[in-house]
């Protein structure tokens, strides 16, 4: 098995396999510093490019520094993310043909202010790299907030939560 990194049309960098992979085989792991979610929303509050990825109740993340933190997102992915013991696996969800770009389903959450707007070029296209629970909760935050605002009791306040990244929920 090998992995390359070369630019990708989705974004920037991607990864790419140089040889045939099949279903099922865990393709990279997610290594990285672990630290506190509270830690990287301070570390991170003014970087545009994270490597976050959440592990459990998202209380920890791992900072990733590994081949998949340049694995991207599609919302018709090849693989997705498993968590096991606190490590987090790339797996494939279907067979991959050799020069394929490997991609997961991000299923990002948190974010404040981040639109996380996704540019995979699936054709179910989400557009946004939020998980669809998440596109959920945010949506009727937008709307509370809206409600809040027509009675001009809110004060706008940047969020400093920064977004981060996680496997499906199973
Ligand atoms: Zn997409």
């Amino acid at each position: 098995m090998g992995l390359i990194i070369r630019s990708s049309a989705i974004h920037a960098a991607g990864c790419y396999t140089t040889t045939d992979l099949r279903k099922g085989t865990r393709v990279a792991e997610y290594t990285g510093h672990h630290m506190n979610k509270d830690e990287a929303d301070v570390c991170y509050a003014d970087s545009p490019i994270t490597y976050l990825f959440g592990l459990g109740d998202g209380e920890i993340v791992i900072d990733g520094h590994c081949t998949a933190m340049f694995i991207n997102h599609s919302c018709d992915a090849n693989c997705e993310t498993r968590e096991r013991k606190g490590r987090v696996w790339v797996t494939a969800i279907r067979d991959i043909a050799a020069g394929e770009e490997i991609t997961y389903d991000y299923c990002l959450y948190d974010g404040g202010d981040d639109e996380a707007i996704c540019n995979c070029g699936a054709e179910k296209c989400r557009g946004t790299m939020y998980s669809k629970q998440e596109v959920r909760s945010r949506k009727a935050a937008a709307k509370k907030a809206a409600l809040n605002a027509s009675k001009k009791t809110a004060t706008k306040k940047r969020s400093k939560h920064i977004v981060v990244k996680r496997a499906p929920k199973t």
